[in-house]
């Protein structure tokens, strides 16, 4: 019997030391999820595999308890690579008090083997809910989101949900907003000539950096009241890498830019497109958007049965009303709310260190999580 609230830290640490020792780069996630579906199915819990495209499966399990919302648990199983400077095997792992230190430990294998808790303590509880939980862990977080666009895009076995709850490490209050990224190309294309006769050719690397120079200033980031955006060139190319005298007949920029709720690309690429033109320069400017594209997202609805939920559990948990803010990080949130409407709230376990050596969690904030999702499920789910 699995009683409500049962949540034990010494079983979320086997879990998660196991998930943790699966290696699982984007686009080598497989094991992982057949872990994780393995051990859904020990308390019968049927899940399956949806492929993406990055070729690794996505685990989906639907617990349907009759007519009812749609609340959907989230989580991604891949890790960033290994960085420098591991003082042990990042995969084994190793416990000190409560710290667990590995990869992915905290970003985010933790969360997925929370929700697996909370699904089981939900599958095990029916009485005490009604309607339909969805969990989800899904691939390549950390690339291009091929799986969390897989789970909306609908084909096959695509989800819809009434709402969201993403357990990246974040525990400080809740998250409900980030601005989303996209990359601008610009290619340039002068016309070739002998580099001692500049006069008789248009040089590319002349008008892309002329471009790459002004455009930061001329099509400024979009000021949004609680989100921080900025924007970059990252890269300008032009001539060949052999020394040649010929006069670069192409050149290329590539720019980041986080774009801010109320935002599009096709704006951005407009603006940027304009002052192309007002440059009144003699090369040929062509702008294209290539992957990865996050949407922005916001969720800032106070008055939706989410968020009141969200703020009742974590008040009940920590004894403290929530600090809803907008984050930093581009999370697979942006695909749910930023793309497909999915009400969203980004909360989790604690831990720090993500993306480099020495990433660890925080044992006893995997109980308190739980109880956290498991709130948010029972007061959602009614
Ligand atoms: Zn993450």
């Amino acid at each position: 019997m699995i009683e409500l609230n049962d949540f034990d830290k010494e079983e979320a640490y086997q879990l998660l030391r196991q998930l943790v020792a699966i290696r699982s780069y984007p686009g080598e996630e497989a094991a992982a999820q057949q872990a994780c579906a393995a051990w859904l199915a020990q308390y019968n819990i049927a899940s399956t595999m949806q492929p993406t495209r990055n070729g690794q499966p996505n685990v989906i399990a639907r617990i349907e308890n009759g007519p009812g919302p749609t609340l959907m648990l989230n989580g991604h199983m891949d890790t960033v690579l290994r960085a420098e400077g591991w003082l042990h095997d990042p995969w084994q792992g190793w416990r000190e008090g409560d710290i667990f230190y590995g990869l992915g430990a905290a970003d985010m294998k933790c969360g997925v083997a929370a929700n697996m808790l909370v699904a089981r303590t939900l599958a095990h509880n029916k009485q005490a809910w009604r309607g339909t939980l969805i969990f989800t862990s899904v691939t390549d977080e950390e690339a291009y989101s091929h799986g969390a666009r897989a789970l909306v895009d609908g084909t096959p076995n695509g989800i819809t949900a009434d709402a969201c709850l993403v357990s990246e490490p974040l525990s400080n209050g809740g998250a409900i907003g980030a601005a989303g990224k996209m990359l601008v190309q610009v290619d340039v294309t002068g016309k070739a000539a002998h580099g001692f006769l500049p006069w008789q050719g248009i040089n590319a690397g002349i008008e892309a950096a002329r471009f790459a120079a002004g455009v930061c200033n001329a099509v400024p980031e979009l000021k949004h009241p609680q989100v921080p955006s900025s924007q970059t060139v990252l890269s300008i190319h032009a001539g060949s890498e052999q020394y040649v005298i010929t006069l670069p007949e192409k050149a290329r920029v590539l720019l980041t830019r986080q774009i801010v709720p109320g935002e599009t690309r096709e704006a951005v690429l407009g603006k940027m497109q304009a002052f192309a033109n007002s440059l009144q320069s003699p090369a040929q400017f062509a702008f294209s958007n290539p992957d990865p594209y996050y949407a922005p997202w916001a969720f800032d609805e106070p008055n939706h049965a989410l968020t009141q939920a969200f703020q009742a559990a974590y008040q009940a948990e920590y004894g403290n009303a929530p600090n809803l803010h907008y984050m930093l990080g581009i999370s697979d949130a942006n695909v749910f709310r930023g793309e497909a409407g999915i009400p969203s709230i980004v909360h989790g376990p604690h831990g720090d260190n993500f993306h480099q050596c020495q990433e660890w969690v925080d044992l006893a904030s995997i109980p308190a999580f739980c109880r956290v999702a498991l709130g948010v499920a029972l007061r959602f789910l009614q």
